[in-house]
């Protein structure tokens, strides 16, 4: 998915792992349990980061907030540029 890094940081880092601690011990996951018992799939704790991971490819050459990139772990070779 090629986007911005504005974009990139509301969508959710598969990477990410979260630790849960409660009176049955302590577990981790990809997702946020709410007090509730609902399950938030994309807390902003999970979001990407963007050119702060190594993992990000710029796509585009374009400098500014229209600069698109995306996830080097997730992404698909685009005409050969990333
Ligand atoms: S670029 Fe980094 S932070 Fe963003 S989705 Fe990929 S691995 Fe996660």
């Amino acid at each position: 998915m090629i986007v911005t890094e504005a974009q990139a940081k509301t969508l959710w880092c598969p990477l990410v792992r979260m630790a849960y601690f409660d009176k049955q011990g302590a577990a981790s996951g990809n997702c946020d349990v709410e007090a509730n018992g609902t399950i938030n799939r994309n807390p902003v704790d999970s979001h990407c980061i963007a050119s702060d991971c190594m993992c990000w490819v710029w796509v585009s050459t374009h400098t500014g907030p229209e600069r698109t990139g995306c996830c080097g772990v997730a992404h698909r070779r685009i005409g050969g540029d990333v």
